[in-house]
């Protein structure tokens, strides 16, 4: 949409609008669920809002709705595919282990996990 707010340069805003490839999920009017490209469960998804927005952080205060919507996408995924088990994780900053700074909440599901996360 011609509304969308994207950067240039962003490998999640290139996947959005079909510019690179990805494996889909599922795809909404706000938000984009596809496969992480190198999966650590058996579900591996990444759910990112369509809009560009660095991380969780700048997300929940410029959208929080579109926020609700990511996790009630990766709560649907998980159900249809690991039991409605899962581990939703948003890695914020180059420390927590942030590499691409376009949102995405990681929804991980479909094996036991350890815990606390490395
Ligand atoms: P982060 O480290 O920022 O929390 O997570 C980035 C994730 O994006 C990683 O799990 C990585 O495997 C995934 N990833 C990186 N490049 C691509 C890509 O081109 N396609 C897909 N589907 N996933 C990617
Ligand atoms: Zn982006």
């Amino acid at each position: 949409m011609s509304n969308r707010i994207t950067d240039p340069d962003c490998l999640f805003c290139k996947i959005v609008a079909g510019q690179l490839p990805a494996n889909v999920v599922a795809d909404e009017e706000k938000v984009l669920a596809f496969r992480d490209i190198d999966p650590k469960a058996p579900l591996h998804v990444l759910v990112v809002p369509k809009d560009h927005h660095a991380d969780v952080t700048t997300l929940a205060h410029a959208d929080g709705a579109t926020l609700a919507e990511l996790v009630k996408l990766g709560s649907r995924i998980a159900a249809d595919e690991a039991g409605g088990e899962f581990r939703l994780v948003f890695n914020t900053g180059p420390s927590s282990g942030q590499s691409v700074f376009h949102v995405h909440g990681h929804v991980l599901g479909g094996r036991d996990m350890g815990w606390p996360p490395g």
